[in-house]
């Protein structure tokens, strides 16, 4: 059995698709059913990768290794599954592989066009996440706004498969009501357009997510079932909530994952839901009372708090994730190490903070600050936590301040450095000379051996762990042996090929760098073990 759920925005960008996608294939998990998400963007980028983070958000690497969107991300936390590449496609992913197929005769001759032959290949590749992860029923969610030229071919997609499947097939358009401030009333004539627009494209709505500030009310939800041509108990209320964990509750509320069953032509295969364990963890999101203060510290360009939550949604969520668990509350400083450059004794304005984070990055800017953030969290027993380029940095910094090697650098940064304690390996320099950027780095889950007696050992409580990894350059063994006698701890290497995956700083609270990324390893049900041990460690610091 395969059925399909489009979802689709209208009206604007950003109204919260990811988030109702996964939220409506979690509630159809509760109900028994197995359930995945698919995204389709419409641009014409291959990956995520190579675009820019500050523009497009994260780029979210999954299992085996693909580079995609963010809204990946909220798929698997909500979902609590690894989602694999088959679920991700772009337009320029789409596009390349007809092309592909027509350079190798595949299309005996014919004439290739982009209909029928661009939405068939859209098709072909949703059925093919569904039969890979062998779900019944497949959320697909569709980038972008009705209305525009780029998604239209996933809307051609998508009404070809209603038309060949009518009773497996449901749409969901998820749309933004104004209540602008001089009328003082929420408004449907936008969503009305935004309806009547996919009906343009041979689609009609059957459920309408209404985002607003507020509740639907009944005048409303009327309007909308006579314009919108709905039933109108199939016009859903999607008022902002504090948290986004929360939406699969109201919907819950609302009967949604029932009446698309009903749409589906299907029945709950459980009695009841069982959304106990999310509840209670929700709850916890409200009933936290103490704080924890946790900088994140890193090169960032004068974007506003929205940008940088969006370029650092995996590890934002992962450390509130964490933090919620243990009844905490987080509060994020954003924090960029350009400054201590300019200001040596600014970098004392750290001292305020719980914990200290450095994510991932790339290239030369703010560097000197990070390493000067790594040396004073060191120093001064900061619980410090390093993602990928975080950990890179505390080698330098280890380096350059303990093992007296004053020019130790990354060849990232200086190619020519007499100590490249962070070097490139051979494969990787070759792509880079060839200019191959797209999707070449070292990707996804790789095996790491962790050492007993290590707090990556206590934090895991066992010894062999899968992380994700997107990055060229990697610690040089040459220096491991050094390192190890200056007192540096390596907790976590990877048995196949003998790289150093952890470090740590002995006599420390929490000093632990990891070569991976393993905020895309975080679910809301089951935090990421070192998120949880970083955390503990930091509200241990801030009870002092
Ligand atoms: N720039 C570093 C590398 O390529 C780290 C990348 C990252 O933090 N994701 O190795």
């Amino acid at each position: 059995m395969r059925k399909y759920i489009f979802v689709i925005g209208g009206v604007m960008s950003s109204v919260g698709k990811g988030v109702v996608s996964s939220s409506i294939a979690y509630l159809l998990q509760t109900k028994g059913y197995r359930t995945t998400a698919v995204k389709a963007d419409p641009y014409i980028n291959v990956d995520a990768g190579t675009m820019n983070p500050v523009e497009h958000g994260e780029v979210f690497v999954t299992e085996d290794g693909d580079e995609t969107d963010q809204d990946i991300g909220n798929y698997e936390r909500f979902l609590n599954q690894n989602i694999s590449r088959a679920n991700y496609m772009t337009t320029g992913r789409v596009y390349l592989s007809v092309i592909e197929r027509e350079r190798n005769l595949e299309y005996a001759g014919k004439c290739v066009e982009v209909v029928p032959h661009i939405p068939q290949e859209i098709i072909n590749r949703i059925e093919k996440a569904a039969n890979a992860s062998r779900s019944e029923i497949t959320i697909v969610e569709i980038g972008g706004t009705v209305g525009e030229y780029q998604n239209i071919l996933f809307l051609e997609a998508a009404r070809m498969m209603k038309m060949r499947k009518p009773n497996d097939v449901v749409f969901v358009l998820v749309s933004y009501l104004p209540i602008p401030s001089a009328v003082g009333e929420m408004k449907t004539k936008p969503t009305q357009y935004a309806a009547r627009t996919l009906n343009g494209a041979g689609i009609q709505a059957d459920f309408i997510i209404c985002r607003a500030e507020k509740e639907l009310d009944l005048p409303r939800r009327e309007k909308l079932a006579t314009f919108c041509a709905i039933d109108k108990d199939n016009a859903i209320s999607a008022p902002d909530l504090k948290s986004i964990y929360e939406e699969p509750l109201l919907f819950e509320k609302q009967n949604v994952g029932e009446k698309i069953l009903k749409k589906l032509h299907l029945k709950s295969k459980k009695s009841s839901s069982n959304l106990s364990h999310w509840t209670s963890t929700v709850s916890k999101i409200y009933s936290a009372k103490r704080n924890i203060k946790i900088a994140i510290v890193g090169k960032y360009f004068g974007t506003g708090d929205f940008t940088l939550a969006d370029s650092y949604i995996s590890v934002i969520e992962s450390v509130k994730i964490a933090c919620w668990h243990q009844n905490i509350n987080p509060k994020f400083s954003w924090i960029n190490s350009e400054q201590f450059e300019k200001d040596k004794q600014s970098i004392q304005l750290l001292r305020e903070f719980d914990g200290i984070i450095v994510p991932g990055g790339f290239g030369s800017r703010g560097i000197e600050g990070i390493i000067m953030t790594c040396e004073y969290a060191r120093k001064n027993k900061i619980p410090y936590f390093g993602l990928c380029y975080g950990m890179q940095i505390a080698v330098i910094e280890f380096a350059r301040n303990v093992a007296g090697l004053t020019k130790a650098n990354t060849e990232e940064i200086d190619p020519k450095s007499p100590d490249p304690v962070i070097h490139i390996m051979k494969e990787q320099k070759e792509k880079v000379l060839k200019k191959d950027y797209g999707g070449s780095m070292r990707l996804g889950a790789y095996e790491c051996k962790l050492a007993k007696g290590t707090k990556a050992f206590e934090a895991y409580q066992r010894q062999t762990i899968f992380e994700r990894h997107r990055h060229r350059y990697e610690f040089n063994n040459d220096y491991r042996d050094n390192f190890e006698k200056h007192g540096l701890v390596i907790s976590g290497v990877n048995p196949q090929n003998n790289l150093v995956e952890i470090i740590e700083i002995k006599n420390h609270p929490f000093f632990v760098g990891v070569q991976f990324h393993p905020e895309f390893k975080t679910r809301f049900l089951s935090p990421h073990p070192l998120f949880s041990a970083f955390i503990i460690a930091s509200s241990k610091s801030s009870s002092k």
